[in-house]
This record gives C-alpha cells, sequence and structure tokens, in this order.
C-alpha cells in the first residue's frame, strides 16, 4: 500500500511538472519554422528571397517579415514600419510602433506592414531562449526553504523508523510480561501481531510528502507566473529573498526616470562659438552609451544643422575615456574635451567660476541636470537636461510605504537634482554624487544594519549595487550587463513590477509556510493516535482509520499543492 501511495505522490508530482514544461514549450513555439532570407541592394531594395529553416539564420542576415508572421530571431529594423504584438514576451498587451532602428524580439508578431530586419541575436543568445534557459534554472535552482523540506524529509524517515521500532517494542515486550491487561490484546491476536499492527500504523501514517511535495511545486508555479506576467526570477533564492525586503534603493536615471533625457538650453562660458562647442561635444559624446550623451549629441546636432554645419564633418576623438558615473573625456584634435559633471570638472582640476555655479543651481533646482564641457581646462559650455519622472514612480513608492518598505535614491547625479526627483516621488533619503562602486557600498551599509536590500537598477554602473543587494531588480529596457547582474529582470520595464516582484515573492513564501504548518500539524496529530496512546482509554486503534487516513494522505498533499498553486495564480486574475 505504501509502494503505491509513494507512486501515486510521484506521478501527481510529474504531473504538476509537465504542466510547466508544457509551459516552456510553449514559448519555444513561439518562433516560426522557416523564414525568408533576402538579399538587398544599396537602395534597400529585395533582389533575391529565399525560404531557409529559422535556425540556419546567421548574425547579421536580413530576414523579411511579412504582415501576421512571426519574428525568427532577435533583430533591428532596417526598413519599413509596422506594429508588433510583443505581450507573449513583456506582458505588455499595446501593439508596439517598429520602424527602421527599432529592436524586435523573436516569437512576436508583426501586425502590419512587411518589416525588413538584420538578425542582432540568433540561436541561444535570442531574448526567447534567454527567457525558457532563465525559468528553467529557476525552476532547478532550491530555494533555501526548499532545502529546509529536503532535509527535514531527510531526517524524518529514520526518525519514523526508529517511532515504529519504539512502539512495536513498547506494546510487545508489555504484553509479553502482562503489564497490560489480557483483553486489551484482540481474541484474533496475540501481543506480537498488536503489536506489529501499531509499528505499522506509524510508518503508513508518517508521510512527508506534503511537505517535501507542495514546496517545491509553489516555487516552481511562482516563478513561472512570474515569467507570464514579465517578471523573471532567476532562482529559488532570490523568489525567497524578496519576502523579507525592507528597503528598496532606487537608482536615478532610467529607473525613477522615463531615461530618455532631453537638452532643454545649452549656454556658452567662454570664447568657443556654439558650434565648436557642439562639434567638439558629438565627438567625445558619440562614443559613449550613456543616455544623457544620447541627449546631449542629439541636442547638439540638431543646433550644429541651425547653424548650416554638415554632420559629416565632426572631427574624430582620440584617447577617449569613460569615467563610470561622471562623463567621458578624450582628445579632439589638440584639445582636451571633458564632457561631464561638476564631480568630474573638480577631478580633472577645471576650475568653476561663479557664473557657471550659478547656471548650475538654478537648473538643479528644477530637478534637471548640468552637463559641463571642459576645454582645455575651461568651461567652455553647459548643456541642460530633463529627464521626467515615470508618471507611476509617485504611487509605486507610497504602496511600498503601505506595505512596510522604504525607499531611498542612489545616484551618479547631483545632490540638488536627486532631491527635487525624491520630493517629487516621496523618497526622504538621498545619497548622490556616488559612483558604481559607492552605489554597492550603500547596499553593504544598509545590509550590515541587518536590512534586507532589494536595489533597482537599469545601467552598467548599477551592476555591482545589484550584485551586492539581496535582491537586485534590473529594468528590462536595461543594459544587457544589468540584467545579468540582477536576480530578478523587469521584462516590461514596467516600476509597477517591483511590488509584483514583491508580492509575489510574499504570497508564495506564506503558502510555503502554511503547508509546512498542515503537513507537520497532520503528523504531530496522528503519529501517537497511529502508536495507540488512545487504545488503552477510547480502544482507537488505526487499522480501520489508517485505511482511511492512508488513502486521503495523497489527496490531501494533492488538494494542499492545487490550494497553493491556485491561490498564487489568483493573485494576478
Ligand atoms: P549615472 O550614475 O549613470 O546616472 O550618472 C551620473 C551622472 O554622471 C549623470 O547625471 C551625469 O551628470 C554624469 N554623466 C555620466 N555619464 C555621462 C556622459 N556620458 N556624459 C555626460 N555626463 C555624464
Amino acid at each position: 500500500m505504501m509502494i503505491s501511495f509513494i507512486l501515486l505522490g510521484k506521478y501527481l508530482e510529474i504531473v504538476a511538472k509537465g504542466k510547466t514544461s508544457d509551459a516552456l514549450g510553449k514559448l519555444t513555439q513561439l518562433v516560426p519554422d522557416k523564414a525568408y532570407l533576402v538579399a538587398i541592394d544599396t537602395d534597400g531594395n529585395i533582389m533575391t528571397e529565399t525560404e531557409i529553416d529559422t535556425q540556419l539564420i546567421q548574425k547579421n542576415d536580413i530576414i523579411k517579415i511579412v504582415y501576421g508572421s512571426k519574428i525568427p530571431v532577435d533583430s533591428i529594423v532596417i526598413k519599413g514600419q509596422s506594429y508588433a504584438n510583443e505581450s507573449m514576451i513583456t506582458g505588455e498587451a499595446r501593439p508596439v510602433d517598429k520602424s527602421p532602428g527599432d529592436k524586435v524580439i523573436s516569437g512576436t508578431i508583426n501586425e502590419n506592414g512587411c518589416l525588413l530586419v538584420k538578425a542582432t541575436h540568433v540561436g541561444s543568445d535570442t531574448a526567447l531562449s534567454q527567457i525558457v534557459q532563465l525559468v528553467e534554472a529557476a525552476q532547478l535552482a532550491k530555494a533555501p526553504v526548499q532545502q529546509l523540506a529536503d532535509h527535514i524529509s531527510r531526517v524524518f524517515v529514520p526518525i519514523v523508523v526508529v517511532a515504529a521500532l519504539i512502539t512495536w517494542l513498547g506494546w510487545f515486550i508489555p504484553g509479553e510480561a502482562g503489564i497490560y491487561p489480557k483483553h486489551w490484546i484482540p481474541k484474533a491476536m496475540d501481543a506480537f501481531e498488536l503489536a506489529l499492527q501499531f509499528a505499522i500504523s506509524v510508518l503508513v501514517v508518517a508521510c512527508p510528502c506534503a511537505l517535501g511535495l507542495a514546496t517545491p511545486t509553489a516555487v516552481m508555479v511562482a516563478s513561472g507566473m512570474g515569467a507570464s506576467q514579465g517578471v523573471l526570477i532567476k532562482g529559488g533564492d532570490a523568489l525567497e529573498k524578496a519576502h523579507k525586503v525592507k528597503i528598496v534603493v532606487f537608482d536615478k536615471t532610467g529607473t525613477l526616470t522615463i531615461g530618455k533625457p532631453e537638452v532643454v538650453s545649452a549656454v556658452l562660458f567662454s570664447e568657443f562659438s556654439m558650434e565648436e562647442l557642439c562639434d567638439m561635444t558629438i565627438s567625445v559624446e558619440a562614443s559613449s552609451e550613456h543616455p544623457i550623451a544620447k541627449a546631449v549629441v542629439a541636442h547638439a546636432k540638431r543646433l550644429r544643422q541651425k547653424f548650416g554645419s554638415c554632420i559629416e564633418e565632426v572631427p574624430d576623438v582620440d584617447d577617449f575615456e569613460v569615467h563610470m558615473g561622471a562623463g567621458v573625456s578624450g582628445k579632439v584634435g589638440d584639445r582636451t574635451v571633458v564632457v561631464g559633471n561638476k564631480r568630474l570638472m573638480h577631478a580633472c582640476n577645471v576650475p568653476i567660476c561663479s557664473e557657471v555655479e550659478k547656471y548650475i543651481s538654478e537648473n538643479e533646482i528644477l530637478a534637471r541636470t548640468c552637463i559641463l564641457v571642459s576645454i582645455d581646462g575651461k568651461i567652455a559650455g553647459a548643456f541642460s537636461v530633463t529627464d521626467p519622472v515615470k508618471p507611476e514612480a509617485k504611487r509605486v513608492i507610497s504602496f511600498l510605504h503601505s506595505m512596510g518598505i522604504s525607499s531611498i535614491i542612489v545616484t551618479g547625479d547631483n545632490c540638488a537634482t536627486a532631491t527635487a526627483i525624491a520630493n517629487e516621488v516621496g523618497i526622504d533619503e538621498v545619497f548622490a554624487e556616488t559612483d558604481p562602486v559607492g552605489k554597492a557600498d550603500k547596499v553593504k551599509d544598509l545590509q550590515m544594519k541587518g536590512m534586507t536590500v532589494a536595489m533597482v537598477g537599469d545601467g552598467i554602473n548599477d551592476s555591482p549595487a545589484l550584485v551586492a543587494a539581496d535582491v537586485g531588480m534590473a529594468i528590462g529596457a536595461g543594459t544587457d550587463i544589468a540584467i545579468e547582474a540582477a536576480d530578478i529582470v523587469l521584462v516590461k520595464s514596467s516600476f509597477e513590477d517591483v511590488i509584483t516582484a514583491i508580492d509575489l515573492s510574499r504570497k508564495t513564501m506564506s503558502r510555503i509556510r502554511l503547508n509546512y504548518i498542515w503537513a507537520l500539524g497532520y503528523n504531530i496529530l496522528g503519529l501517537p493516535i497511529a502508536a495507540g496512546v488512545l487504545y488503552p482509554i477510547a480502544g482507537i486503534r488505526l487499522p480501520h482509520g489508517l485505511l482511511v487516513l492512508a488513502w486521503l494522505l495523497p489527496l490531501l498533499a494533492w488538494f494542499l499543492r492545487l490550494f497553493c498553486c491556485s491561490s498564487i495564480k489568483n493573485l494576478f486574475i
């Protein structure tokens, strides 16, 4: 009977696992089998077109995506205009506008015109493959709470065998020695048989399956649910830690703010003309990936056009250097150009006069960032950059407060701008002008105070802090390095998913705890009854009850798991 129950338990477990694998299988099926490989001329006109297997697509191949078809590999649009349905990857229901230069994700659907795209990531490098790999790895990696269940199950079996042996001895020896009344032994039995029945009852009743099965299933369901909501959890460990989070550290640019900065004004502070300032700024900033650099370059190009310059004429940069969280520098011709914040200017021994100071403070009060440009050790001009706060940021911060979680900003930007943003969204603590290592150190400081810290960031400069934090959350639209460093990836880049991740973890952990209480409570109650403690008082022996209980046991475990799965799912319906 016991072997049947164990097999039944295993069978139910496989059914549950199969369901999650089905979900992953469906994800991989999103990729079409065939694709149209095309050759184009210099004007982008199609010269030849061949249907090939998706697996044969190489990086940089040009693929034609017709209306209504699925995109085979991650690529970049080079011709055409369309809308893509990316809901299967990001959870975002609205179709996303796609035009030349935009990225498209494999497995998503082209919902409008015809696109020509250039493959950027193929095979196991596509976002879809990475998601599948992440979810699979997450499901294999055991959460500490799961390891506890395994550990308990491991010591549980010998304990139960010993308890059964003691039960047998406890009934057999007194029975043989005539310590308890002879009429306690049923007519058709002797003391040996009675003792054996109690011992078997103990063995059968003590079944740790509810404990062993419910925990991994809850973790699996939670990571599956997270993935379908655009919250990729890279392992049970992250899922478990997220429920203990007491403080969330936010990066500013691209995390709290939209991350698409725009230049609102440009000024000159020296004898250089605006055209010269723009030329040199573009030369240095064009090599930087920072969103501020992109905004500055775009604005400088517009200004140059206004002055009638041709974009191709920008001089080259030598000795280009990135100063993480501060700016960039390089040599343009024989001039040394530094573009960045005040801290960088101090580090490069560039003096800042009162006129510049005034311009900086006027802008910082308005939550704008001032990007200073120094040429040959003198401030030549400045750009004032604004990056609006995400509309949902205030709501998310106040919701986190209501969950008992406090928030702080850690940014490389200046204190006045960071404070203005903090006031706008309702964050009380600000750590500004921090370099990437400083961000990680701040996280460690908070951990030293005994707090479980979550870090939310998007950039390369957030990576050390994302790794240092108990739970690192990367905004999906951020850099690959940040996504690599994080424990949880918010694929939709939606700020609200910080709450989704923490809430999912809290609900999952409370279900698992409930499962423990059920499983242990059942055993604590059932074992003494099975061992016959009620037999002398009430004549209760388990052979009949035992059968019922034994049959109910796998069912009980199964219902517990269903309960735990559905209650997690219900959170999101
Ligand atoms: P971050 O920590 O990436 O937000 O950067 C902190 C600050 O450094 C920014 O607010 C800018 O003032 C400055 N900064 C960083 N990179 C650049 C860049 N490429 N160009 C100009 N300023 C930069």
